[in-house]
Order: C-alpha cells, then structure tokens, then sequence
C-alpha cells in the first residue's frame, strides 16, 4: 500500500525544517537560500520516518533531499557504537563521488564520516575504510554485495537505505544486488527510493520488495523537462557536415562549458580529436576508459580547464558539474528519458542552459516522436553559411507547417507504398519505442556496449562493469 502526495510543501525555509545548526552552517556556506521543491516535500517526510518514494530528477536538488534529513538523525541521535547507520546504494562511480562531495558539504561542521564503495578501487583498501564504522556509506551495488559476501560489511545497525536514481540503476542489472544488500539490512529500517520515473516496472517490483507502506511523492514528471533551457535542433546532411555545425555553434554560443553527447564510444573519441583539431580545449569521456582518467577528466572539466567534454550517455549519467551552458546532442539520444537526462545537465538549479540537437534524415523521426514524449517543440535553428541540404521530410517542406503537423506527415508516409513496408514499420517502431531502451541489434553492437548494462541481461552484467560502477 502507498500514500500519495503531490500538494504544495508547507515548507518555505531551511528554517522551517528544524535542522541541527551545524547543517544550517553548512547551507549558508553553500549559499543555498530556500530549500528546492523536492527538498520541501521530502524533508519532513524522511524526518517523520517514512519510506518513500519520489520521482526527482538529477538537478532537482534530490541529494540534499535525501542527505540533510540523514544528517539530521545521525546529529542529533549519536551512536558511536553503531556499525554503518546510513547506506545510499546508486547507479555509478561518477555519481557516488559527487555524492561523497555533496555529503561532505552538507557535514562539513559535524564529525560523521561517510565512505565511496565502488568498483575500480582496491579492495584491500576499502576493507580498511570499512572496519572504522563509517557513518555513512555511499555504493554502486555489485562492489557492495562483495563485500558483504566476503563479510567486510556489517549491515546490522543500518537505519537508512537509499536507492539513489533507482531507474538507471535497475536498468544497469543491479536489482538481485540491491535485493540481496536490502535482505542483509535490518527490517526495520526506513528505505528512500528515488528515482526519475517511478512508472518503470523494475522500479515498481523493486520497491514492492523493499519499501514499507511507502508514501508516493510526485514532484515532477521526467517528461516535463526543465523549463530554464532552451532547447532548439538543426539539421544536417551527413557527421561532417555535423562536425562543421558542431565547431561554429560553439564559436556562437560561446559557452563556459558543452557537454557533447554521441552514442558510440568511436564516435565520441573521434569527435573530440576533431574539436582538439580545432584548437578547442575538448576532453573524451566514455565508460571504457580506465577509473583514474574518468576522474582526471571530470576534475578537468570541474575546474573549467575544459571548455567541451565529448561523452557517452553512461558515462555521465547523473554528473553535476556547475556551469554547463550548453549541452549538444551530436547524434539524438535513442529515448526521450535518455533526451531528458543529456539536456538536464545543463539549466541546474534554475539558471538558464541551451540544448541544441543536430538531426540528420535518419533521425528526423526519432525526434518527432521524442517532441510527442516530452509534449515541446524544438526551436528550428539555422546555422548562417552551413545551411545544408536536408530540410526536413518533403511533406513538411510543401506544407511549411509546424510540428504538430509531422504526425499527419508520417502516418501518410506510412500508407504511401507497398515496397516501404518495412521501412515504415522500423519507424512505427522506432516512435513506440521513445521513452523506452531500445532491443540491441547486430548493427549497434559498439552502442550497445557504450550504453552498457542496460541492455545487458541481468547475468552479464559483470562484463559491462567498466560502465557501470
Ligand atoms: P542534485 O539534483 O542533487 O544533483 O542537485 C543539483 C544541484 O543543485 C547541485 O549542484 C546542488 O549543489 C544544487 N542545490 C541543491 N539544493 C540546492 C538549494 N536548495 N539551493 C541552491 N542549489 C541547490
């Protein structure tokens, strides 16, 4: 059974929320001025004990939503005798250390200590870090279920258990994982499950699994976007022509930071030699890449010694990094979901971010149909002096009507000859899919592996784990 709850917070101020002043400390070092929706709603909730469920999306200030009010209980219940007391279970590396950092912050003037556990480290080490109790413990869930195999884990004393963008998660494999670590930890405890959408059937049966009577919180839909950016499209004719685009948008935009998004690891790797070329300050990032470059990488882009990174959707799920302007879509994501979490790198915590996303013909119809997704119109954008040849279908051409019209236009297209059967038919497929992870095929075998274990089947998942821990 779950309770719902999607009214408006009653909760105006950090002050409302009756946090120990030591976090208070650290939210004004932070400069955060009034606590973000998600944080309004979910505070209280957490504080009062309940499990939960929320649908937040990454740059809706969920981490804070679920770390102050663990702080909280830690502060003001101590219990230097405890083993582990809080466990934040999540999708990938990258994400765990921005996690730690984030949870650093926020207890910056307590004496808690919280720990990363994940692959790509040594494990000798991590048994070290583990036998001092830390409070906190932040994981991607294979490298945790080895050690609570190898009982280097005690999960004994555990209060809280989050699972931390839970859809990606499950999608990466993990979900025996996550059951396995939840049936090592105390009934009692109280479990928080976030995630981008909770209309996801491995999130659902997750959940029934390992949440109590959980309340529902519905703050945003993942297909209501971000209102602060911008997000326009420009057609191109073939990857040079993209490439050429590609150089003069960022002369134009003039961004800080892009992030670039490609679908394969060669494409993505192949295009950041093109911006270097170009005299750019372009880095490449993509899950195949050894654990410690992934980190140079992200700390040079941190700290603005990069002006693009080039990247795989896998490799930076979930990544916040301030600052990001512009986030381009070299090749258009495969679903809208995927759309939703490229563009939401950019326009964090209410300032503005452009998405500007390059179409060839062949993915004319993917975006068509991720516009229905997400219920926008993509601004149509020209680039002066590198206007192709591709306009868009004919049918739309003669028309000159506006999106809303290319439904009319496809479906005539599909009734139009015998002979484009199964064209059209991958089509239809190809819009049913939107929102959905695409079946592999023989053909995308390198964009399959990039995107990692979510297409993987459950019992692969450890070949994949370059990606996903
Ligand atoms: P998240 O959705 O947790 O990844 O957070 C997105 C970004 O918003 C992070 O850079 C946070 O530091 C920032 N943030 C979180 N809460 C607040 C807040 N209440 N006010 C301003 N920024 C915030």
């Amino acid at each position: 059974m779950s309770s719902e709850s999607s009214s408006e917070s009653e909760v105006k101020n950090f002050t409302d929320l009756n946090l120990n002043d030591r976090l208070h400390k650290a939210l004004d070092k932070l400069e955060y001025e009034m606590p973000t929706p998600v944080q309004a709603e979910a505070i209280p909730h957490t504080l009062a004990g309940k499990d939960l469920m929320v649908n937040a999306e990454t740059g809706s200030g969920k981490t804070a939503a679920f770390l102050l009010p663990i702080l909280q209980k830690l502060v003001t219940n101590q219990a230097p005798n405890s083993a582990t007391r809080a466990l934040i279970l999540l999708p990938t590396r990258e994400l765990a250390r921005q996690v730690l950092k984030h949870c650093n912050d926020l207890m910056a003037f307590t004496h808690i200590k919280a720990v990363v556990i994940t692959g790509g480290a040594e494990f000798k080490y991590q048994q070290a870090m583990l036998r001092k109790n830390p409070e906190i413990i932040i994981a991607t869930p294979g490298r945790l279920v080895e050690h609570l195999t190898r009982n280097s884990i005690d999960l004994s004393d555990l209060e809280i258990l989050v699972l931390d963008e839970a859809d990606r998660m499950l999608d990466l494999g993990f979900s025996e994982d996550v059951l396995r670590i939840a049936s090592a930890s105390p009934e009692q405890r109280q479990t928080l499950l976030y995630s981008a959408t909770l209309n996801h059937k491995g999130v659902r049966q997750v959940a029934s699994e390992v949440l109590s009577e959980p309340m529902n919180l519905t703050l945003n839909r993942v297909q209501d976007g971000h209102d602060s950016i911008r997000q326009q499209v420009v057609l191109a004719d073939d990857i040079k022509h993209k490439q050429r685009l590609l150089v003069r948008l960022l002369e134009q935009e003039n961004a800080e930071k892009t992030l670039v998004f490609c679908n394969t690891r060669d494409q993505a790797s192949r295009l950041a030699a093109v911006l270097k070329y170009h005299g750019l300050r372009a880095a490449v990032l993509h899950g195949e890449m050894e654990q410690d470059e992934r980190n140079r990488v992200m700390d040079l882009m941190r700290r603005g010694q990069l002006e693009v990174l080039v990247a795989t959707d896998v490799a930076a799920r979930g990544l916040d990094v301030k600052g990001i302007e512009l986030v381009v879509n070299f090749d258009m994501p495969r679903s809208g979901d995927d759309h939703v979490h490229r563009v939401g790198r950019t326009g964090r915590a209410g300032v503005d971010g452009t998405a500007i996303s390059l179409i060839k013909s062949n993915e004319w119809n993917l975006m068509a149909s991720i516009e229905r997704y997400l219920k926008i119109s993509f601004e149509r954008r020209l680039v002066k002096g590198l206007e192709g040849k591709y306009k868009g279908p004919k049918k739309l051409k003669s028309s000159g009507k506006a999106a809303s019209d290319r439904k009319r236009s496809e479906s005539s297209r599909k009734n139009s000859s015998k002979k484009d059967g199964d064209k059209t038919k991958q089509r239809h497929r190809d819009r049913k899919s939107v929102g959905k992870r695409r079946a592999p095929s023989a053909s995308n075998q390198d964009a399959r592996s990039d995107l990692g274990d979510g297409f993987a089947p459950l019992k692969k998942r450890k070949d994949k784990e370059q990606d996903s821990e």
